[in-house]
């Protein structure tokens, strides 16, 4: 399986610094999902291709449709389905390729997919069943891509889990097709999700730009437009560094250079359209980008305006993950809010720079959030928290606003309209009475 090599990131700061790879779990602690979780979820937006869990029915339960990464795939739209081989005991005994092979048969003879990808579990790793060759025979007889995607529970981090699913799909699609034409305006967007339709809130602005989104990774994806990324001419790491990894690779391979961006507020979306526009090399591009850039800025501040008015002065202490801890940070100083603490539990030593810059000397950097975020909130006088779903129980006891701003969320906060998105959300949480009534004691038990 090679996972050693494909493990390993060159270009994250923390890796080089501490250790070789994604941190594992540790006993007796809560951790994330499992390696094999994270392969699927940044695959699984690739909603033209059929996702086929290779392990017993409850691998599928843990990581199936946990996001809400929105497709623009007309007809059938493999989101909405889960497959699995199901296996059980006797193919723990006597090996599940028998198994594998009749469900991708079955799976392309009722669904028609694009491609299979076909994920390996712990069960299906431990018994040893040689995946690739059946894959392999597959792709031969149905005539569609079938990949395998080598991503076991038990290596690692969710994080690593979609950097080896990443590099399946790169050694497995990219490069097998090309594409009907190009233009020295070809990107891929790499490590964007669509999650609740976040890449929709920018890609338009894109193309006014006369950018074309060739290719991504994987949100929106499309397994065509996938295996011709090789011609892209930049790649854009948007919000996720586990796959900065990928695009050093594709760099050696393909000679496509790489940036690393987020579209998170509006400071950082003007960046990232100007980064773009300045990596693609061309002055006409450029001043276009400037102009659309002062379009967007002025449209956003006036819709702002009224949110900006209450939300002046409002402290928020931040628990999310990766660079998150900074995107985020910076899209609510945008609307005027104090951002006192951010997360950094699961950032890069770039990431935690970032969250150090946009949140000044006096800005704590939580390594530890589960423990110090609600003593954060009472030293700072804090007025919102906004996390993931378990911390929502923190915000109660603390009778503060909460927000939800990771995976379970439902509307996007990416680029400028996401931004005003957001604002709305956090107006409607700070001004919601339930935060601090249901964290009061009863009449009777004062
Ligand atoms: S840890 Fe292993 S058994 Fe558990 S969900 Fe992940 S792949 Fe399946």
């Amino acid at each position: 399986m090679q996972l050693a090599d494909k493990s390993i990131d060159q270009t994250c700061a923390h890796v080089a610094s501490k250790k070789p790879a994604c941190s594992r779990p540790t006993p007796g602690a809560t951790t994330g999902g499992c390696a094999f979780e994270g392969a699927q979820i940044a695959l699984f937006p690739y909603a033209d291709a059929a996702h086929l869990v290779h392990g017993p029915l409850t691998c599928l339960g843990a990581s199936w449709e946990t996001r809400e990464t929105k497709t623009s795939v007309e007809g059938r739209d493999f989101t909405q389905m889960g497959f699995t081989t199901g296996m059980e005991l006797n193919d723990v005994i006597f090996g599940g390729e028998p198994r594998l092979a009749k469900a991708i048969a079955y799976i392309v003879e009722a669904y028609a997919p694009e491609a299979v990808f076909v994920y390996t579990t712990c069960v299906s790793a431990l018994v040893g069943d040689d995946v690739n060759a059946t894959c392999k025979e597959a792709a031969l007889t149905h005539g569609i891509p079938v990949v395998p995607v080598h991503a076991p529970g038990f290596v690692g981090s969710k994080n690593l889990g979609s950097r080896l699913g990443a590099m399946d799909v790169l050694k497995n699609l990219i490069g097998t097709k090309e594409p009907q034409f190009s233009t020295p305006y070809d990107i891929n967007l790499i490590g964007e999700y669509n999650v609740t339709g976040d890449m929709w809130q920018y890609t338009a602005l894109l193309e006014e730009l006369g950018i074309r989104v060739l290719s991504t990774l994987s949100g929106d994806g499309r397994v065509a437009k996938i295996r011709t990324a090789h011609r892209a001419k930049l790649n854009v790491i948007v919000c996720a560094k586990s796959l900065n990894a990928v695009c050093e690779r594709m760099e050696k391979e393909y000679g496509i250079p790489y940036i690393s961006v987020s579209f998170y507020g509006k400071r950082d979306t003007s960046d990232a359209l100007l980064q773009i526009a300045h990596a693609l090399g061309d002055e006409a591009l450029m001043e276009r980008t400037k102009a659309l850039v002062a379009r967007e800025e002025a449209l956003v501040e006036a819709k702002l305006l009224p949110f900006k008015t209450k939300l002046t002065g409002k402290k928020a202490v931040l628990n999310t993950g990766g660079n998150k801890s900074w995107s985020i940070a910076s899209a609510l100083q945008d609307l005027g809010v104090e951002v006192v603490g951010t997360s950094v539990r699961k950032a890069t030593e770039e990431d935690k720079e970032k969250a150090r810059k946009y949140l000044g000397e006096n800005g704590v950097l939580m390594e530890n959030p589960g423990a110090e975020q609600a003593n954060l909130i009472k030293e700072r006088g804090a007025h919102l928290l906004l996390a993931g779903g378990r911390s929502l129980y923190t915000a109660i006891k603390q009778r503060v606003a909460f927000v939800d701003v990771n995976q379970e969320k439902k509307v996007s906060y990416g680029a400028y309209n996401g931004l005003v998105n957001l604002a709305h959300d956090v107006i409607k949480a700070i001004e919601n009475p339930v935060f601090d009534v249901v964290g009061r004691r009863a009449p009777w038990e004062q």
